[in-house]
């Protein structure tokens, strides 16, 4: 018999359709032969990474030789003083990915499901199957209701039951940028029974500058089953070193360090991460770049007349209302990297991310005349 590995993987994993990443710019210089490269495809934070970060980076690489601290003493206290949670209930991972995968590690079994949105963030639908949970997709808002495309936490709540482990948010979401607030995300919470973990992914919560959105952390006294997920990938400007955690109680950290990796962060990242938290400046400077790049972008594409969801990220989703991957195709022969979200079954939507001034006048170029060669 021929060898054949897809026959021995485990059936859940078979059926699998990978993670698509944002093209690399070293991948579309091979392809095209062009140089001058955006890459705006990924939620990267278009400043990189702050001062303070880049001089702890440099430090730290004189200690590689050395494991990294398996249990990240140094930025748990620094976490936990900053965001007044206990040190104990903080599960470092390699990006929230790595925690986000732990949670389906520790928590789901092939006799158990997990409840998430459609439109939900693309790895949550991965790592549930690899685990062989059953998936349970609520459907997203429907078009046109504010919000269209966004978690409907009715829908959710509806398809849990009692083998329900984990239901999983994004707040706001990836790719749709559309969020939930305050008073009906802690309903949903307070409504989930004890055998149901509620996973509140705030990767991009940084940048939310409403006084009234949820921060979820707060509420981590009053719901013993509440997890929340956050990044140094975004708003923090270190994509490229992986450091992401999850708060919770101490006895839900207590199982994921149980699947966790030893030695899952590594040193670098650790220091990076610690040195970033501590420069305020870096991430303000971040949050406005951020704000103006918005405003930019919405007028640009209003003066296009593309529609584009409402969005509280970093990025912004548009419907280009007829099929996308041309356009993305067209405008990567201009040296310009967004991202198609065919795999979120959204084939007339690109997702942008916001960057610097230059690179989002560059990116509504290249758009305004893909537009036009493909009129
Ligand atoms: C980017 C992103 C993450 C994960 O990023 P990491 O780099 O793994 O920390 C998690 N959730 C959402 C919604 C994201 O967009």
């Amino acid at each position: 018999m021929p060898f054949d590995p897809s026959n021995l993987a485990a059936p859940s994993v078979r059926t699998l359709a990978p993670y698509v990443p944002g093209k690399p710019i070293e991948e579309l210089e091979r392809e095209y032969g062009i140089h001058d490269i955006i890459k705006l495809a990924s939620n990267e934070n278009p400043l990189g990474p702050g001062p303070q970060a880049l001089a702890a980076i440099a430090t730290a690489a004189r200690e590689i030789g050395l494991y990294p601290d398996g249990g990240g003493f140094a930025l748990k206290q620094a976490l936990a003083r900053r965001y007044g949670v206990a040190p104990e209930g903080i599960t470092l991972g390699n990006g929230s990915n790595d925690v986000l995968v732990m949670l389906t590690e520790a928590f789901l079994t092939p006799d158990t499901e997990a409840v998430y949105s459609q439109y939900g963030f693309a790895v949550y639908p991965i790592a549930v199957q690899a685990t062989g949970a059953k998936a349970r997709v609520a459907p997203a808002l429907p078009d046109p209701h504010p919000m269209a495309f966004g978690h409907d936490l009715d829908a959710m709540a509806r398809l849990v039951n009692q083998h329900t482990r984990l239901v999983f948010i994004a707040n706001p979401n990836n790719p749709t940028g559309t969020w939930i607030e305050a008073v009906a995300l802690k309903a949903f919470i307070a409504a989930m029974p004890p055998s149901t973990l509620v996973v509140v992914d705030e990767a991009y919560i940084e940048y939310v500058e409403d006084q009234d959105f949820p921060d979820t952390s707060r509420w981590l006294g009053e719901f013993p089953n509440l997890v929340v997920t956050r990044t140094f990938s975004k708003a923090f400007g270190l994509a490229g070193l992986r450091v992401g955690y999850a708060l919770s109680q101490p006895a839900v950290a207590g199982m994921l360090n149980r699947v966790r990796q030893a030695f899952n962060v590594n040193s670098v990242a650790l220091a990076a991460a610690c040195a970033a938290l501590d420069d305020r400046e870096h991430l303000q400077r971040s949050i406005v770049a951020n704000r103006e790049g918005m405003q930019q972008i919405k007028a640009g594409l209003d003066e296009l007349g593309i529609r584009h969801l409402p969005s509280r990220g970093n990025f912004i989703l548009i419907d280009c209302a007829k099929p996308a991957a041309a356009i993305y195709e067209a405008m990567l022969r201009q040296g310009v990297i967004v991202r198609p979200v065919g795999n979120y079954q959204l084939p007339n939507h690109l997702r942008l991310t916001i960057g610097t001034q230059a690179q989002n006048q560059r990116m509504l170029d290249a758009l305004r005349q893909a537009l036009i060669v493909l009129a």
